[in-house]
């Protein structure tokens, strides 16, 4: 408290009337940073000139890493600092979010900061720590979405990106100019199933995208973890994400734009009937024009609020960041989705603008983490720490300063099984250069060593060459040395519940359905 105190005071002095920056957090749902230009991913797959303003005026992270590769549980490190087994959100299944436990919001709201969310929230109970929450149900719908306004129900017509663009403008417009504010505004896009707005349908000119190395990998040398999956292009892309499915809930104007666009096509490929490597190559065009369009409306919409801060003098004291619950794939390895600790899921967009303390156009590529926002976020405002978290200030990093101290590794343990996608739980630890990793499920026990210096594709696995022993060696004393830092035991006893290749534990009885037991209170969540 006292240090709050003093910090506060300090800061009064030094700034004279200005206040602690207020903080703008723009979040997406599965955006790769492959789909950013900034990011330079070699097949150029879209322009992203506002996304890429944000880097030119301020910092881009390049190895900014996930701890457990999937929305709900990103969403909650995020707020607590601290890893799943810790806050106790593990999946996105039949996890719920403890809101009594510390968050970030909460201390900044303290502090004296006016807090609202906009927009995907996905953690199952209502936002605790906000002045104003206005949040889809569950994953929510990317036409007319419904939304929860501070615990009412309301409905809104148009596309889901540009209305949280509204919302945010409208919120910056009539919140209390006394007060900083932190605002996260965060999108439903460009997550499963990417239907693009009907303004941008075709926005690609029908343009051929070059493909991934490793679209056709055949997980060969590899753990039955990997190849056993349910989430290929090949395999699992299903009618909705081939838009041979109409998304629920549009106006009869929006139907029409749609199938102007999508019909003839499908009317193409029905001719065709591809089969094989050239299905698989067919969907890829298909979801890279979806995706990407879902990523150039976001980049839009970040467009609108950068221009609000400039128009209304915010700009200056005014810290964006830019970030994403987790990396996706975006055709390596065969697959679209997440969840693995491979690079591509495990490595998230992370850019930020601090004027007049990060200097504009630089690049950070230490190893840094989701994990490390909540701790971010207070020091920033010069709000008192949270005790016990995981995570650590980038605030140095951001100023340009590498602490000695700073992790050259880090933890990482991903736990929702077997549905969705059949990926394997996996734990295990990254550095700069390698990954070591240990499937656990009963039929599966496996361990991999990824060597990003050696096969950046990470298509091999080193964990059997004898010119590895050293390393494996040191990387598992290093995941026993984190794991009891961070006081996980593996597997985590309440990660049995839900998961069934785990579930040898007594379930919880069911709650007795008494009267009113079955409705729905306004705010109920739906998956
Ligand atoms: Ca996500």
């Amino acid at each position: 408290m006292i240090r709050h105190l003093l910090a506060t005071l300090a800061l009064a002095i030094t700034a004279g009337a200005a206040q602690p920056p207020n903080i703008l957090f723009i979040f997406c749902d599965d955006l790769a940073y492959q789909a950013i230009s900034t990011y330079g991913d070699k097949r150029k797959l879209l322009e992203t000139p506002n996304m890429d303003r944000l880097a030119k005026e301020g910092m881009r992270f390049d190895r900014c890493l996930v701890t457990n590769s999937i929305c709900g549980p990103m969403r909650a490190v995020i707020q607590t600092g601290r890893y799943s087994h810790a806050n106790g959100f593990y999946n996105n299944s039949n996890s719920r979010f403890d809101s009594s436990q510390p968050t970030f919001p909460k201390v900044l709201q303290k502090s004296g900061y006016q807090t609202a969310i906009i927009g995907k929230w996905h953690l199952m109970t209502d936002p605790v720590g906000f002045d104003y929450w206005n949040v889809f149900p569950g994953q929510g719908a990317y036409y007319n979405p419904p939304m929860i306004e501070n615990g009412r129900q309301v409905k809104y017509e148009g596309y889901c990106t540009d209305i949280i663009g509204d919302l945010s403008l409208k919120w910056l417009d009539q919140r209390d100019k006394t007060k900083p504010f932190m605002m996260m505004s965060q999108h439903k896009a460009p997550h499963r199933s990417w239907e693009p707005p009907a303004r941008l349908l075709g926005f690609d000119n029908d343009r051929v995208y070059e493909e991934p190395e490793s679209l056709f990998d055949s997980y060969s040398g590899r753990s039955k973890a990997v190849s056993d999956h349910d989430m290929g292009i090949d395999r699992t892309f299903n009618e909705r994400d081939a838009k041979f499915v109409m998304p629920d809930r549009m106006t009869d104007e929006q139907k029409k734009a749609w199938n102007a666009y999508y019909e003839p096509r499908n009317a193409k490929y029905n001719a065709v009937a591809p089969t094989g490597r050239d299905l698989v190559k067919w969907r890829y065009q298909r979801y890279m024009h979806d995706y990407l369009a879902c990523v150039k409306a976001v980049d839009e919409n970040v467009g609108r609020v950068l221009d609000y801060l400039d128009k209304n003098d915010l700009a200056k004291n005014t810290v964006v960041i830019l970030s994403s619950d987790q990396g996706f794939h975006l055709g390596e390895h065969g697959w679209f989705d997440k969840r693995w600790i491979f690079e591509e899921s495990l490595r998230t967009p992370f850019i930020a603008r601090w004027p007049g303390v990060i200097q504009p156009g630089t690049t950070n590529s230490q190893l840094t983490s989701l994990l490390d926002l909540a701790s971010t976020f207070l020091d920033i405002a010069q709000a008192p720490p949270m005790e016990g978290v995981h995570g650590r200030s980038l605030v140095p990093l951001m100023k340009g300063e590498t602490p000695a101290d700073w992790r050259k590794s880090l933890y990482y343990h991903y736990y929702e099984f077997p549905v969705p996608h059949r990926v394997r739980p996996h734990y295990g630890v990254i550095t700069d250069r390698y990954k070591l990793i240990h499937y656990y499920t009963p039929d599966v026990d496996d361990w991999e060593l990824l060597d990003r210096q050696e096969d950046p594709q990470e298509m091999r696995s080193f964990y059997n060459d004898p010119g590895y022993t050293d390393t494996v060696k040191e990387l598992k004393g290093e995941i026993t040395r984190l794991q009891k830092q961070f006081g996980e035991t593996v597997p985590p006893p309440r990660f049995t519940h839900g998961n069934k290749a785990f579930d040898n534990e007594p379930q919880p009885p069911e709650q007795p359905k008494g009267k009113g037991a079955g409705k729905k209170k306004a705010g109920a969540k739906k998956q």
